[in-house]
């Protein structure tokens, strides 16, 4: 819509900073986005947006963005055409795999880089089609992997991943999650601060499990527990249930195989038996295992904090065989795994799933030996991956969407694997922490660049609902889509992969009929196929990518309600049964013993969100940064008291693995014996972003294990709270 005749438009489409995907209108002057506002026609989103969202024309039009491919040189970096620089790559590219083989090539994919389905599976083209033996890398051993695990165990794949019915759930169980701040995880629920606060107002309860008052728990019950303790708690939930004959045992039992087996692991761990350990009551644990076992529509749901401890998978494994045996899995109010509604969904979910465990079971890492998740391999281990002599070492490293730097375990050795390898390239927009390692970075279209289905976030959301848009404005500068560059890259290099061939064949083939390669095609038909879709012609008025895109720009909620009873469609195991029954989970249980730490770090330290930081990408946006803001940590009052620590001083937090200087802030709000510090922190001058390296701050992950023994073992999660720390005044 044209506000006159000249250049103002206004145009619908949404935010992908995070999962709630809010609409948002953006005003583009003149070819340039110049505003972004709430989109109030938007049917879930309903003119909310964060002031992230806001910000957005800030990181688009920043001065400080890479808009040219840039090479690196000894005196800094210099601007080269695309040609030039693809070219090189794929001369270095085909050189590295001719001497050492397709094993020396290795892809880190950041957390915004499943914000584009285009991105995703252009990498997975590229990284799994050069050739065996390739190391793939994604921000989830960081955040989600030990969730995928679970789904593994219990399911038979890593894709079915239960979420709670938030528009039906009376009793709302949240546990290392704060979706005020993080605005949901493994959740795609716009607005979800008020979908907690609807189960309140009609009569419900929302209880906040986490070591800290968060902005959440702040807002509705708060459980404080010990860090990295979840396991136990859990444990307990269970045990009362079964021994109080809460457990819904007649109704779950055509379900599932290995019920027995599970009462048996879980009958030693009694409230009072864990009390000590989680610093939780027992009879708080009591009530809170009755009041889920027997309130008709309860759930229980876990994220981040759940999954970044020593027992991540044991958590996760362990949330949702809680939902099970209180009969609150599958049910309208409680946890329901939800999908497209393709036709077919349980062959798909057969097939799917088996190979995906096959992966697993056949892909290891070269260090650790860790099993690959959906393919893709410990973060934590990746300098280790790049400068340890051997077969399948690293040699040439892509990194896309991430900073990874900052946000795996011990950033300064990875900076020093990266200056040792022949090849580092990164596809980024930003001269970041990371990109500033690299032999090149080109330049990349940002969200609002490029059209776009949400795929990954398709089963996470608590209403059904699909939008897709078009790019609002031309890529800014030289900036291309990863795929384009994927697609270039496969083009020039002359690695012999027969997938690579197919690729080309296929772009070739396109380009004759006049219908050059987009990759929304592969989106239009998962479009047309899901539930609302047109099935391909069948279905009268339903939708398809330009559909969306053009008739229902503000988005189109195609259910009301998630839907129930169909479990059986989400599990792989031909059986059609949850498999509880699993060794691996035994030997966690087991590993549970170590929960000691070593005395002379007697403190934890646990992570924790803000309102104005995306992990560390958007610190260079002047409207997140106002008020000169800067990183610190959160600290109990008490334990300041007794070390003579003042509020906002700054002090030294030590770990076994590294130390970090960070002013604290004084707070009751948070478990004797805990310090939360915010990550994404530690802008440290080598990035090109000026304000961002102003406000500076500490990298957190600095206090964290990059050693093997140190990473989950079942699905390679790194270790990032409960980490044992000691604070002294600087
Ligand atoms: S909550 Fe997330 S999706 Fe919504 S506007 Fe903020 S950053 Fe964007």
């Amino acid at each position: 819509m044209a506000d006159n005749a000249s250049t103002v438009e206004h145009k619908a489409t949404f935010c992908r900073i995070c999962e709630p995907l809010c609409g948002m209108i953006a005003t583009v002057e003149d070819g340039k986005l110049t505003a972004l506002r709430p989109d109030k026609e938007h049917p879930l989103s309903a003119g909310f947006a964060c002031q992230k969202g806001i910000a957005f024309t800030e990181v688009v039009n920043d001065p400080d963005r890479v808009t040219t491919p840039l090479r690196r040189t000894e005196t800094g970096f210099e601007a080269v055409s695309w040609d030039e620089a693809l070219d090189d790559i794929a001369d270095r590219l085909s050189s590295v795999v001719q001497r050492h083989g397709t094993g020396a090539v290795g892809w880190y994919m950041g957390n915004p880089g499943a914000f584009s389905y285009a991105h995703v599976l252009s990498i997975m083209a590229f990284i799994k089609g050069i050739g065996p033996g390739t190391h793939f890398y994604t921000a989830s051993s960081q955040d989600t992997n030990c969730r995928l695990m679970a789904s593994q165990l219990l399911y038979g794949t890593p894709i079915s991943v239960p979420i709670p019915d938030l528009t039906r759930t009376d009793f709302l169980v949240v546990m290392g999650a704060n979706p005020v701040v993080s605005h949901g995880s493994f959740l795609t629920a716009p607005r979800i601060k008020d979908r907690m606060h609807d189960v309140v107002k009609r009569g419900g309860r929302v209880v906040v499990i986490d070591p800290r008052k968060t902005e959440t728990a702040a807002q509705f019950e708060w459980l404080g527990i010990v860090p990295d303790t979840d396991a136990l708690l859990l444990l307990s939930l269970l045990q009362v249930m079964f021994a109080d004959n809460l457990a819904h045992t007649d109704e779950i039992g055509p379900l599932v195989d290995g019920l027995d087996w599970l009462r048996a692991q879980v009958a030693p761990f009694t409230p009072e038996a864990t009390a000590p350990h989680t610093g939780v009551d027992p009879d708080v644990a009591r009530g809170l295992a009755r009041d889920l076992a027997t309130t008709p529509r309860a759930a229980m749901y876990g994220r981040l904090g759940t999954c970044v401890g020593r027992y991540g998978t044991l958590t996760s494994y362990l949330l949702d065989v809680v939902n099970l045996v209180a009969g609150n899995l599958d049910k309208p109010g409680g946890s329901v795994i939800s999908g497209l509604g393709m036709p077919g969904q349980r062959l798909v979910n057969i097939g799917m799933g088996a190979l995906l465990r096959r992966t697993y079971r056949r892909k290891q890492s070269r260090i650790g030996g860790f099993r690959a998740i959906i393919g893709s391999e410990p973060a934590a281990l990746m300098a280790k991956e790049m400068h340890t002599p051997g077969e399948r070492q690293i040699r040439a490293m892509f990194i896309s969407a991430g900073n990874p730097v900052l946000s795996v375990p011990n950033g300064d050795e990875l900076e020093a694997a990266l200056d040792s390898i022949d090849l580092s390239v990164a596809l980024d927009f930003y001269l970041t922490e990371t990109t500033a390692h690299c032999d090149y970075i080109l330049p990349v279209t940002t969200m609002y660049e490029r059209d776009d289905f949400p795929l990954t976030f398709q089963p996470f959301q608590a209403t059904p609902f699909r939008q897709a848009t078009d790019a609002v404005i031309e890529p800014v500068g030289q900036a291309r889509q990863e795929w384009q560059i994927v697609g270039e890259l496969i083009r020039r290099t002359s690695v012999e992969s027969r997938v690579f061939a197919a690729i080309t064949r296929s772009g070739n083939a396109l380009r004759r009929i006049g219908k050059p390669f987009n990759p929304q095609m592969l989106a239009n038909g998962i479009i047309r196929a899901a539930a609302g879709g047109d099935a391909f012609g069948l279905r009268r008025g339903g939708l398809t990518f330009g559909r969306l895109s053009r008739d229902h720009a503000h988005g189109k909620v195609v259910s009301e309600h998630l839907k129930t009873g169909t479990l059986k469609d989400a599990i792989s195991y031909l059986r059609g049964r949850i498999q509880l029954e699993h060794e691996d989970i035994v030997t966690e249980i087991a590993a549970l013993a170590r929960l000691e730490n070593p005395e002379e770090y007697p403190l934890r330290m646990i992570g924790m969100r803000e309102p104005r930081s995306e992990n560390s990408w958007m610190h260079n946006a002047p409207l997140l940064m106002r008020g000169d803001r800067g990183h610190h940590g959160l600290m109990n009052a008490d334990d300041a008291a007794e070390l003579d620590i003042a509020d906002g001083s700054e002090v030294q937090v030590s770990s076994p693995y590294g130390d970090i200087t960070v002013p604290v802030t004084l707070t009751k709000d948070i478990m004797p014996g805990v310090i939360a510090v915010p990550h994404g922190w530690g802008h440290k001058g080598t990035g090109g972003w000026k304000l961002a390296n102003k406000a500076g701050g500490a990298n957190v992950n600095r206090l964290t294990s990059s050693e093997p023994r140190d990473v989950e073992s079942l699905s390679g999660m790194a270790w990032l709270t409960g980490v044992p720390v000691r604070v002294d005044r600087v």
